[in-house]
């Protein structure tokens, strides 16, 4: 296949019931990421729909959802500790799918759930709030505790050299809850969502526990680790920081892991995840707020505005992949069945472009770079296949609503 930058397929198509398209990178190790990296791709099956699509279809039809919730009430019976230990770590930020996870497990399960959460890189006021929200359940919580300048550097890395100024979050958030469960010796993990809920690890579908290839490397070696792009040494060296410094960002060892026995389960391989019914859950069983106003990028109300970042973030990703905002909202919605097809594309076309200026001011100054550095830094992060410049605008080629 004929391939243009970063490994995209220069063929761009669009999938027949949502509104992504074929130019989504499949989850990947961050930690190996370079600016030579090419990357590997969601492709579509036969009848030219994407991985979330052709999963929702084994979701509503393949599985049978009662013979799922035992395998969750044996899973919970072999892990629930007597001794009032906890018995399950539950990762999140208190946003609407953590809530509902920790919440069943503690009332419905019968669980004693204690809570972790990589802290954003900028919280919002909303974000505090339902973090707050969370909490106020009648829960206990391990936050990280980074070393915030290196956190601020590696964020300018990855912006600068990837376009993907979310990088650090990712990575740390990925190892956070291991390395939590190893300190309080707990074995059992429970994130939300499915990989293949957003059409990646399909092969996966029918398996409840994640690859733990995410957050392990068989041999650590600080001359194959990357972070925003640059050798591990590099950073070390360049800007004075130390090993423990550094130590929330690297991967585990696999031996070292694998002794530990723990297991990461997914909560919506056991339950049937509907990320519209979680929001009501949230709403009805805990303080969680939606934002007053809509979310910059978007239309919706209550998906991902926890961190500043995550603006920049879908921004980047509607530069570099041609989808953003509302294209990841309205595809689960669509899914969910709460809007169709047309009412999608029409939200894309009104909203996915549009900057997200209400932080903007926020992002520089976090990274300490200028108005100009950034707009380079995005001009050149857009693939020719996917953006043409019309005078002084810059366009899609190919936009959904102009395919067929
Ligand atoms: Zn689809």
């Amino acid at each position: 296949m004929e391939t243009g930058k970063y490994g995209l397929p220069l063929d761009v198509k669009y999938c027949k019931e949502c509104t992504r398209s074929n130019q989504r990178p499949a989850v990947t190790q961050e930690f190996l990421q370079n600016q030579n990296q090419k990357k590997k791709f969601v492709i579509f099956d036969e009848k030219g729909l994407c991985g979330g699509c052709t999963y929702n279809h084994i979701k509503n039809n393949k599985i049978n959802w009662n013979d799922r919730e035992k395998e969750l009430l044996d899973l919970c019976d072999k892990f629930r500790k007597k001794n009032g230990e906890f018995d399950v770590l539950v990762p999140g930020s208190g946003g609407k799918d953590s809530i509902l996870v920790a919440h069943q497990l503690k009332h419905k399960y019968k669980m004693n759930p204690l809570l972790c959460s990589w802290s954003p890189t900028m919280i919002t006021e909303i974000g505090k709030k339902n973090l707050k929200a969370w909490i106020d359940i009648g829960f206990k919580i391990e936050f990280n505790k980074v070393n915030k300048e290196l956190h601020r550097i590696l964020t300018k890395l990855s912006f600068l050299n990837l376009c993907h100024p979310f990088q650090p979050f990712i990575i740390g958030q990925k190892n956070f809850a291991p390395k939590i469960a190893q300190k309080k010796n707990i074995q059992l993990v429970m994130f939300g969502e499915h990989d293949a809920e957003f059409g990646s690890d399909l092969e996966r579908w029918d398996q409840p526990s994640m690859n733990i290839n995410r957050f392990t490397h068989d041999k650590i070696d600080y001359n194959d680790l990357f972070l925003g792009g640059v050798q591990l040494n590099d950073i070390l060296k360049k800007y004075n920081f130390t090993i423990e410094d550094i130590d929330d960002y690297l991967p585990i060892e696999t031996e070292v892991f694998n002794s530990n026995k723990i297991e990461f389960h997914y909560y919506s391989y056991y339950k049937k995840w509907n990320f519209h019914d979680n929001y009501y859950y949230a709403i009805n069983n805990s303080k969680f707020t939606p934002q007053k106003e809509r979310i910059q990028g978007s239309y919706d109300k209550y998906s991902s505005m926890d961190d500043k970042i995550d603006y920049l973030h879908f921004y980047t990703y509607y530069i570099k992949f041609g989808m953003g905002r509302a294209t990841a909202a309205s595809e689960q919605e669509i899914r969910a069945g709460v809007i169709n097809r047309d009412e999608g594309i029409s939200l894309v076309k009104r909203f996915d472009s549009e900057f997200p200026s209400k932080y903007y001011n926020d992002f520089l100054n976090y990274m300490q770079i200028n108005d100009k550095e950034f707009k380079e830094v995005i001009d050149r992060s857009r693939p020719d296949h996917l953006w043409e410049k019309v005078g002084s605008d810059w366009k899609l080629k190919k936009p959904i609503w102009e395919s067929d």
